[in-house]
């Protein structure tokens, strides 16, 4: 292969989105685009997704990029536009791919970095399973350590932010409340899910103002109401779902005994049963300290270093944490004030994100495996 420009396979790619666990035309894309290059491709039997390998032996640096859409319709003015109907890389995981491809493909022209390069193409990240399948794929065997990053449209292209805390975990609440319903003139014949309900989504709401301190970031939001279906009926089911954000354990430990305590509380008041589901979606992804101190020495090489703002949404990247030590780092991608942020129909990613972000993978790969050997 001659050259490559990743900024026409960037735009290729954000016209043609395709949603989680469905990347297959993207996949197809990704994978002749690596052969071109001379990667090798690594069979793991991922139905989505690919992973390759560029140089050989150990070290191994694995570096990941996610490569699915979401069910969003981009706004119809935009010049890029997704050509898919109600499908948009509205997180702007084309700009990720597109970065990664171009990082692959300076290793691929520089055959004198020992140690092997893993490109980790990773489906399904907005549905939070698709770093497990790599995981169980057995890809991160024997990997030294993980590098990712994620656009961020509150900082400006060749600008990049990086710290200890980078994203929250992520929690998924359902409660589903069981009474015995009743005609709606005879309250007093039966038990009724509605107040206890409304009580719970109320008091649910002193979980983090009363018992996380105030300085450990924490949000607890219900999103979701749902009981009842005639205006004369005391329904006998009733129900709640929402999301949990922290970035420790221990916090998440406090606030999910205190809505155990508050939901299970309320509803013996009432004489009624509830049922918890309790799922942690992603763990709170913490860069590693000494890899942190290697991208932070090296990011003036090639972009301005910004404070961080960390962020409160999830990122299933922090799994890979239980097999190697992890370096995420934020790269601009807009910048202006007011830009839309992720999954907003209106978001636009900058072209010149892609450089920057491929100067991320590149640099500190580099100085990482040259300090390795
Ligand atoms: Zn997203
Ligand atoms: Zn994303």
């Amino acid at each position: 292969m001659e050259d490559f420009d990743p900024i026409a396979l960037r735009h290729q790619l954000h016209r043609f989105p395709e949603l989680s666990h469905q990347e297959h035309r993207t996949t197809r894309v990704i994978t002749e685009t690596l052969e071109a290059f001379g990667a090798r491709i690594v069979e793991c039997g991922l139905t989505t997704g690919v992973v390759a390998d560029i140089g050989h032996g150990e070290p191994i640096v694995a570096l990941r990029a996610d490569i699915d859409g979401l069910p969003v319709e981009e706004n119809a003015s935009h010049a890029l536009r997704s050509e898919n109907a109600g499908v948009m890389h509205a997180c702007g995981h084309d700009l990720h791919m597109a970065a990664l491809l171009s990082a692959a493909w300076r290793f691929a022209q520089d055959a004198t970095l020992p140690g092997t390069i893993r490109l980790l193409f990773q489906p399904a990240e907005e549905t939070g399973n698709g770093s497990a399948e790599l995981i169980d794929a057995g890809v991160l065997d024997g990997v030294s350590a993980v590098i990712g990053f994620h656009n961020n449209p509150n900082y400006a292209p060749g600008h990049i932010a990086l710290g200890r805390a980078m994203m929250a975990g992520c929690v998924r609440f359902a409660v589903e409340l069981h009474a015995t319903g009743s005609h709606g003139a005879y309250p007093h014949k039966g038990t009724s899910p509605i107040e206890p309900l409304a009580a719970m989504v109320t008091q649910l709401q002193t979980v983090v103002s009363r018992s996380v301190g105030a300085t450990d970031p924490a949000v607890l939001s219900v999103t979701e109401i749902h009981g009842g279906d005639v205006w004369n009926v005391i329904p006998t089911h009733a129900g709640f779902s929402g999301t949990v954000r922290t970035f420790s354990e221990q916090v998440e430990s406090t606030i999910e005994q205190r809505f155990r305590t508050i939901v299970t509380s309320i509803a013996r008041a009432f004489g009624i049963t509830a049922h918890i589901e309790w799922e942690r979606l992603a763990r709170p992804l913490r860069n590693d300290p000494a890899l942190l101190a290697i991208a932070e020495k090296s990011v003036p090489q090639y972009a301005t270093l910004d404070p961080l703002y960390p962020s409160m949404a999830g990122e299933d990247f922090a799994e890979y944490g239980a097999k190697a030590p992890l370096l995420f780092a934020f790269v601009g991608s807009n910048g202006t004030p007011g830009a839309a942020d992720w999954h907003s129909p209106d978001f636009i990613g900058d072209d010149a994100t892609v450089a920057t972000a491929a100067d991320f993978y590149t640099v500190t790969a580099t100085a990482l495996i040259t300090q390795m050997v």
